[in-house]
């Protein structure tokens, strides 16, 4: 049995909501590190080129959402970057590096927490849907892979969709292509200016997710820390 409530269609972010990103990123790191030897060529440890990835992920990631830079410019940068800031300067290691990470990392099938007990408990009353600023053919596979796709009836990519959060239009096409209507949809996500924010615009309710407790003084419809939280909302 569900809660009362009026909602009907859940929306989910998938990256960071429910694909544990960091985990699986991490883990083809660790690979490539080891493949390719990169202790011998300066990065001390793995631990040090995971860092650095992060850190220049999320900056291209964040740049990525305010229209200043492509998927394409995403690609050939991250690695680039990575391997500048140890001095390395090998274009055809880079490259490698990038294709090789971008076939292995979207084969990882580490979830959040609870991402199957909640899926498994909301599914009998909600129709669940993603909703995602990732590209098409990467976003499949991790659904795939991860053995999340049989929950969702729609997934839609900013790529797909030609739009991406926070912008009104990708929440419209998605509750287009759901059939559904806001005022009984809810989004769930962990970023506050995209999935929160975004939603919240364009007139849906949201739940933030925000594991590591940040504090913040957007306004959120919900906020949880933990998936198992969303079986007291929802
Ligand atoms: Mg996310």
């Amino acid at each position: 049995m569900g809660k009362i409530n009026s909602y009907k269609h859940i929306f989910f972010d998938l990256d960071h909501t429910l694909w544990d990103y960091e985990k699986n990123s991490n883990e083809a790191l660790n690979e490539l590190f080891l493949k390719y030897k990169l202790n011998s060529l300066g990065i001390n440890n793995c631990e040090q080129f995971t860092l650095c990835f992060e850190e220049v992920n999320r900056s291209l990631w964040d740049d990525y959402n305010k229209n200043k830079i492509s998927r394409d410019g995403i690609r050939e940068q991250r690695f680039l970057r990575i391997l500048s800031q140890f001095e390395i300067n090998n274009l055809e290691l880079s490259e490698k590096l990038s294709t090789e990470y971008l076939m292995l990392c979207p084969t990882k099938p580490h979830l959040i927490p609870y991402t199957f007990e909640v899926l498994d408990y909301l599914k009998a009353n909600y129709q669940l849907h993603i909703l995602t600023n990732g590209f098409n053919d990467v976003q499949k596979l991790k659904l795939e892979k991860s053995n999340l796709h049989t929950y969702f009836s729609t997934v839609v990519t900013s790529d797909s969709a030609g739009y991406k959060k926070p912008m009104s239009s990708i929440f419209k096409y998605a509750i287009d292509k759901a059939e559904a209507r806001k005022n009984e949809s809810i989004m769930i996500g962990d970023n506050l200016q995209t999935d929160i924010l975004g939603a919240r615009n364009f007139g849906m309710d949201t739940i933030y997710f925000n594991p590591n407790k940040e504090t913040h003084k957007s306004s959120v419809t919900h906020e949880i820390d933990c998936l198992s939280q969303l079986k007291s909302i929802l």
